[in-house]
């Protein structure tokens, strides 16, 4: 209890007193609450949530109780508890601003020591490679430095509250179909260069206590006994000091396992309970990898105060929570399109407004699966008495958008139409001043979206209402990017994400311009499927029963399904860059309601800065995220450019500002596959400067000696 010590001494200090048994009781689950495939006798210390891994209670080391928290604690609901949903993952890194991904961290990890939990499992930063995969609202788009600088930011504020941080699921985990069996194909060069690099700087940000390697397969082997990605890469190269902990499930080998850099298998004990134990009495486990293991997780529970202060269960400050989601959503709406200024809504000229569809008299849809955050109250669509939330469930948070906008909106006659007629919704917009369709899209853990397309009818309904009213503004409630056959007709488009506890305030705060829209895509909008690395996911080959968690086991056969990724380091606006495809809105894009122009770009080499001039040219105070980005010298082939930087800056109108940005390194090297390590190329690179991926008017070059 010296905790003038480091966690290392700490934690090899109790090392030296454990016994085996207590060793071995560090590196498995316990079962899950409310699955029941997943029961054993200690499931019901888990407090309601994924996990249970023992402590040792002679010593005063705590158990880990452990919950899911994408966006908010998972399963309040079935525990009688409230939590506090943030704004997507997704949503939230199209702030751009680490400084709300902080705050996104602390309330989540104030809420899950209030409600009894000591480990996290949020921390998704796998790249957007796939838009259709049904997680993509949990990670942070498609950039390496944004969403590892969006991520480590959330978990190193989370951690700080006294929960064990997670960073998951590792790696190359991007898509969900097959998830329990799909080999992913990559060049070490390639995953080094994408998804390994989002995994390296999330992790140098947060330090977190642990790391969930996922359930595929990379290059052959399962993430969970990859020696390439857990020991070579992950404890060797990045000098990862915490647990790798296995998904749910995603264990599928003792001695292999254990000495490929498995520490923590769960949420059961089937090859590190009995079978690991009689692997080490046969000398196949060598008592130096269980001790590796041991140390690691006592080391974590050093490292994130849970020895000095373990949880005390209490009441979640819940005005703090509603605080903090309403304004990280403010700046994560994205205002897509604004013609003839149709955005913000004046009162003094609007005087009717035709509200459509997506439910938004009562509510808005919110992400499901193991990230699912419970709405207070119940699902809104949900007749009463069916409120609790299953795993797929499609949810809507009470938030409405359509209370929200007439409680700031007295003497406007606002109506709502469900948009299930559309004829009698398009009568409705006739009559209005201004028309604002709600337009969802459900997305899930467990499955992946057919196409970009919004489902329900709903782009047929957007085009009725736009034929009907000029002054049609879409708002978009979804998971990842959309199609929109309709852009043309509309004059108007809101990205708002899965906007959490308090959307509907945020969006009419935006909708009215109480707040100015900041937010930038942190991801591409592609103008169809066709123009994605891979048209179609391939589906699973018949009978193989990959879906199914306890279908296969790495001992007695393989699934040859497969998915190459050709592209490489091109994920997103790297591919439709190097394939010259104009997507429909690229990275990095967001209007605001004030206008800024860039000057006087100049590129000192030596101290890797980038300065230059913004000036808001608009009316209206605002917040405008300047992207610097970098292209590399010839020698390194590389036909597209990398974010290397960016700045929020707040500028009142007609306010100027010198801004500098720093450029790190890292972000500059290549992976060489022969000597198996980074590099930086030397020679002459582009420096662009901008609003967006698509447009950077900025142009100067960095030479590297
Ligand atoms: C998911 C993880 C989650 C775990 C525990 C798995 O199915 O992939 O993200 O943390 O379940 O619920």
């Amino acid at each position: 209890m010296d905790s003038h010590l480091s966690p290392g001494e700490r934690s090899e200090l109790v090392l030296k007193q454990l016994t085996l048994d207590e060793k071995l009781a560090l590196v498995h689950g316990n079962g899950m609450s409310g699955e029941s495939q997943w029961k054993m006798p200690l499931t019901p210390f888990t407090n309601g949530g994924a996990g249970y891994t023992q402590g040792v209670e002679r010593l005063g080391i705590p158990p880990l109780i452990i919950s899911d928290a994408g966006y908010g604690v998972r399963a309040s609901g079935a525990n009688g508890r409230y939590s506090t949903a943030m704004p997507s993952n997704l949503g939230a890194a199209s702030s751009w601003d680490p400084e709300s991904a902080c705050q996104f961290g602390e309330v989540i990890g104030g809420e899950l020591r209030a409600q009894g939990f000591d480990v996290t499992l949020g921390g998704g930063v796998n790249l957007t490679r796939e838009p259709r995969n049904g997680r993509t609202f949990e990670y942070a788009g498609e950039d390496p430095l944004l969403a590892g600088t969006v991520v480590g930011n959330v978990m190193k504020c989370e951690q700080e509250q006294h929960v064990i941080g997670d960073i998951k699921h590792y790696a190359v985990n991007d898509q969900e179909t097959g998830r329990f069996v799909v080999n992913s194909v990559i060049s070490k060069r390639a995953m080094q260069e994408s998804d390994l690099l989002a995994f390296h700087i999330a992790i140098s940000i947060a330090n977190p206590g642990a790391v969930m390697c996922s359930y595929n397969r990379i290059n052959g082997d399962f993430a969970c006994e990859n020696s390439y990605t857990l020991q070579d890469v992950l404890k060797k190269d990045w000098g990862f000091k915490g647990f790798v902990i296995s998904d749910w499930g995603g264990t599928h080998s003792t001695e292999k396992a254990s000495s490929a850099g498995l520490d923590q298998e769960q949420p059961m004990a089937d090859y590190f309970g009995l079978k690991l134990k009689e692997a080490v009495d046969a000398g196949r486990v060598p008592l130096s990898e269980i001790d590796d293991h041991a140390r690691r997780v006592l080391y974590a529970e050093f490292l994130a105060g849970i020895v000095d202060d373990p949880p005390h269960k209490g009441v979640v400050n819940i005005e703090k929570g509603l605080e903090v989601a309403q304004r990280i959503e403010e700046k994560s709406i994205v205002l897509l399109k604004n013609n003839q200024a149709v955005l913000p809504i004046i009162p003094s000229k609007v005087h009717s407004i035709a509200i459509i569809g997506g439910h938004a008299d009562v509510g808005m849809i919110s992400g499901g699966g193991s990230a699912q955050v419970d709405p207070p109250g119940g699902n809104a669509i949900m007749p009463l008495g069916k409120g609790g939330t299953h795993w797929q469930d499609h949810v809507w948070f009470p938030t409405s958008p359509l209370q929200a906008l007439r409680a700031k909106l007295p003497n406007t006659t606002i109506e709502f139409n469900p948009g299930t007629n559309l004829h009698s919704a398009a009568s409705l917009a006739k009559t209005a001043d201004v028309a604002i369709v709600f337009a969802y899209q459900w997305e899930s853990e467990g499955m992946d979206l057919p196409n970009l397309s919004l489902p329900d009818s709903q782009d047929a309904l957007i085009e009725q209402i736009a034929a009907a009213n000029p002054h049609t503004i879409v708002v978009l409630e979804t998971g990842t990017a959309v199609t929109m056959p309709w852009l043309d007709k509309v004059a108007g488009v809101v990205e708002v994400w899965y906007a959490g506890s308090a959307g509907h305030k945020a969006l009419a705060n935006i909708l009215l311009g109480d707040v100015n829209p900041s937010g930038k895509l942190a991801m591409t909008f592609p103008k169809g499927e066709a123009d994605l690395p891979r048209p179609l996911i391939a589906p699973l080959p018949p009978n193989d029963e990959g879906q199914g968690h306890f279908a296969v086991n790495s001992e007695t056969r393989v699934s040859s399904y497969a998915v190459h990724y050709d592209e490489g380091p091109e994920v997103g606006y790297k591919w439709y860059e190097a394939q010259h495809t104009q997507p429909l809105f690229p990275f990095g894009f967001g209007l605001s309601y004030a206008s800024y122009a860039y000057s006087g770009l100049s590129v000192d080499s030596s101290a890797k800065t980038v300065r230059f001039t913004l000036k808001n040219t608009g009316k209206r105070a605002g917040t405008e995220i300047a992207e610097v980005y970098a292209t590399l010298p010839k020698e390194a082939d590389e036909s597209f450019k990398r974010l290397v930087g960016w700045k929020r800056v707040t500028l009142a109108p007609g306010e100027s500002q010198d801004v500098t940005v720093a450029i790190d390194p890292q972000v500059l090297q290549t992976f060489d596959e022969s000597k198996d390590t980074w590099m930086l190329t030397h020679g002459e690179y582009g420096v662009l400067v901008g609003p967006s991926s698509g447009n950077t008017p900025l142009r100067a070059s960095l030479r590297i000696h």
